[in-house]
């Protein structure tokens, strides 16, 4: 079950990591809603030479507005196969490779991808094979490069000792993105997509884009279908509902989404996330044109129709209206 306390833990960590002030009493953790020795990741075929990687108990975590574990997934060519997101820690990582291996016998693990720097789409860098080319966005490899003490302080603090995030040291990427970059990956008769839209959450937001079988890997900026909400954790609602527009646009109306902490889902669940941003938006507006204070915004923006997310009664009154607020107000 969710630990919203324990939550607030891992959003303060985050908080911290992009220089965000930690309210009192959010920091003290209990055991991890998710524990990196327990999960289970389980490969799910989308379509020709495209997986999700899922775990086992996301679909029902999903549904009833909890939170799963992180998700991911594989794509295959003939020359060779991409991964996306190398995870928390050895043990996942390891799952994730032999689910790979499994779908891609016998081929080069060519290239991996990170989302964005949060660890648990990233710690598990360090045990790729060496000739496996790295690919982040520059704003991720900075961040890492400065603060991965740091993170794995946080996450160690909220995750848990003995997850396997204490040996975990960062591994340089070999191929960078700019930002608003695009990079084209040739697989082998098969090329992906890899872009940045704009930011979405942390500014090293990486989605990756298979023509082929029409699947988008969201990592955290959707976290996954309704009623979970996205979490403005370096606030910018303005840039971040422009950006989800952007990618919602972008997509073809069959299109797959594999969002960070959950099960595949369809282009139009996105339109839950759009709403929502929008609905906040608007609210603060209003708001703010009334030149009412933050504690008076927070107290009359409620939106009860988006509720059902288990964390919304913090996600949604103690991040996103005081980032909404914050963004529209300097404007
Ligand atoms: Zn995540």
């Amino acid at each position: 079950m969710l630990k919203p306390s324990w939550h607030a833990g891992v959003l303060a960590a985050f908080f911290l990591g992009w220089g965000w002030t930690l309210a009192p009493g959010l920091a003290r953790a209990e055991a991890p809603i998710w524990d990196g020795n327990k999960v289970q990741m389980q490969s799910l075929r989308l379509a020709p030479g495209a997986f999700a990687h899922v775990p086992a108990d996301a679909a029902a975590l999903n549904a009833q507005g909890g939170a799963a574990a992180t998700s991911g997934g594989l794509i295959v060519g003939t020359r060779g196969a991409l991964l996306i997101e190398t995870m928390l820690n050895r043990r996942l990582h390891d799952q994730v490779r032999q689910l790979a291996a499994k779908a891609a016998p016998g081929k080069p693990l060519l290239y991996a991808v990170n989302t964005s720097s949060h660890g648990d789409h990233s710690f598990g860098n360090m045990f790729l094979p060496r000739e496996t080319r790295l690919i982040q966005h520059e704003h991720t490899a900075k961040f890492i490069a400065e603060h991965l003490e740091q993170d794995k302080a946080f996450m160690l603090q909220h995750f848990g000792k003995g997850r396997g995030i204490e040996p975990i040291r960062a591994r340089a990427p070999d191929i960078l993105l700019p930002a608003g970059g695009k990079l084209v990956i040739d697989l082998g008769e098969r090329q992906v997509e890899i872009h940045d839209f704009g930011f979405a959450q942390t500014g090293g937001d990486l989605w990756v884009w298979d023509p082929q079988s029409k699947t988008m890997w969201a990592g955290n900026p959707v976290i996954a279908a309704r009623p979970a909400l996205p979490w403005l954790l370096d606030g910018k609602l303005v840039q971040t509902l422009a950006t989800l527009q952007k990618v919602y646009d972008f997509l073809p109306a069959e299109a797959t989404v594999v969002p960070g902490h959950g099960v595949p889902m369809g282009r139009e669940a996105l339109r839950w996330h759009l709403d929502y941003l929008s609905a906040v938006k608007q609210g603060v507006q209003g708001a703010l044109a009334r030149g009412l204070t933050l504690e008076q915004t927070v107290a009359e923006v409620k939106l009860t129709e988006f509720r059902g997310y288990a964390l919304f009664d913090w996600v949604h009154p103690g991040l996103n209206v005081p980032a909404a607020y914050k963004d529209l107000s300097a404007k």
